[in-house]
């Protein structure tokens, strides 16, 4: 027996109410469970109740054993003391305020059905990735559209919050924010860090001084990422490393710069090198007057794409590292990397925005264009294709994706619509 499972017990009222008393033989009637409450303090708020004759509205807290009041040291905790009902699975003990008088306990052990904490535990005990799967396709459709729409909320929030987070470290510069959050996605995972770090180095505030000028860009860019350390033959290193040579003393930010070895090549195919990364990140900079409102005025799914829809500058047509020219063709920006930035920096921009401004707008742009990207294909996606999900875009995918990894890896069942759908006693 665990707490989430009495959690659950309480919200959804999964147990025999028949001739209910606290442990002193008050009747009690529960007329509102209350909502949960995730965060410090009792469990659940606002619940209405009658004990006796009197009608009570306060907060309910939620132990395995009644003893576990004073073992959480709520005896001492005023945040505790308007608690109007104690719900244990085993009343061990009488429990009392701050001023001696008894907190009513009612006691579930014997009122909850066998099956249903077989079941439970069942459940959360199965070895598979998804450990409903063999119930999950017989549920219902619109569950399983409530349980995608939740999920998909849940991710947008988890980003929105780190964009919050990035966006407080930057005193609310929304311009810094949207730069060094493109740029740590320009990494694509393997060179993320040395990007955003790259960015930190490299404030947008110069960047932009400079949007102008692409060869100034890449100077810029090339030259904070420690890439530009000797020089060649190769004319175009050459400029780029004059043009930082000034540009470093004039912002002063030579010290700052990264050490070429932060950067991976390894096993990474050409099309991803940093350095061609760091050309196409440049020639998106210069194709925009801000990024930040490009971001958040592009309003169509399509519209991003043109926005994205860069090309580097000439040298970087032949090369993907410096002063090797390449004997195939260098790709253009793929469409997956499009894809990408939209799902990584743009999508979560949006939301974030909306969540500060308190405009939902954005908050919908985002999931609609969440709607217009093909869905991504990976193990944790096959996994609910196995399972019957039809997964149509990314809306979907993002969707699955979260539910995967933070409920049903984490067994929480409990916190799912489908598992409180499969659990429901006949
Ligand atoms: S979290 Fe939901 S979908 Fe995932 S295994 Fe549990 S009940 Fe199934």
């Amino acid at each position: 027996m665990n707490e989430s499972f009495l959690h659950y017990i309480w919200q959804f009222q999964h147990f025999d109410k028949t001739n209910l008393a606290t442990q002193l033989g008050e009747q009690v009637s529960i007329f509102k469970t209350g909502w949960h409450n995730t965060n410090a303090g009792p469990d659940f708020s606002g619940a209405k109740i009658r004990i006796d004759d009197l009608d009570w509205v306060g907060n309910v807290e939620i132990h395995q054993k009644a003893s576990d009041w004073i073992a959480h040291s709520h005896t001492l905790d005023k945040a505790y003391e308007n608690v109007i009902l104690h719900v244990v699975w085993d009343g061990d003990k009488v429990i009392r305020r701050m001023d001696g008088s008894v907190i009513p306990t009612i006691e579930l052990r014997g009122r909850v059905e066998v099956s249903l904490l077989k079941n439970y535990k069942k459940l959360i005990n199965s070895a598979t990735a998804v450990p409903c799967e063999k119930s999950f396709p017989s549920v219902g459709e619109l569950i399983k559209l409530s349980m995608l729409e939740k999920s998909l909320l849940q991710r947008l929030e988890h980003k929105a919050t780190d964009v919050q987070r990035l966006l407080q470290a930057n005193g609310g510069d929304w311009q810094e924010t949207s730069y060094q959050l493109l740029a740590k996605n320009f990494g694509f995972k393997t060179n993320s860090e040395p990007f955003f770090q790259l960015a930190k180095s490299l404030p947008y505030k110069i960047i932009a001084k400079h949007s102008s000028n692409l060869l100034q860009l890449e100077a810029l860019l090339f030259g904070q990422a420690g890439m530009l350390e000797t020089k060649t033959k190769d004319e175009y290193v050459t400029s780029l490393f004059q043009e930082y040579s000034f540009l470093s003393q004039k912002y002063s930010i030579h010290d700052r710069r990264l050490n070429s070895s932060q950067w991976k090549f390894l096993r990474l195919r050409p099309a991803n090198f940093p350095t061609l990364r760091i050309a196409q990140f440049a020639s998106l900079i210069a194709s925009s007057k801000s990024l930040f409102s490009t971001f958040i005025e592009t309003d169509s799914y399509q519209s991003l794409q043109t926005v994205l829809s860069i090309s580097p500058s000439d040298y970087w047509r032949s090369h993907f590292h410096f002063a090797r020219k390449s004997k195939t063709e260098v790709p253009l920006f793929g469409q997956t990397s499009k894809e990408n930035i939209i799902i990584n920096t743009i999508v979560p921009l949006l939301v974030a925005y909306g969540r500060a401004k308190d405009d939902q707008r954005y908050v919908d742009r985002a999931m609609d264009i969440l709607q217009h990207i093909p869905a991504e294909v990976n193990k944790i996606t096959k996994t609910w294709t196995a399972l019957g999900m039809s997964i149509k875009s990314s809306f979907d995918s993002q969707a699955l994706i979260e539910q995967y990894n933070n409920l049903c890896q984490k067994r929480n069942c409990l916190n799912c619509v489908v598992g409180v759908s499969i659990l429901r006693p006949q």
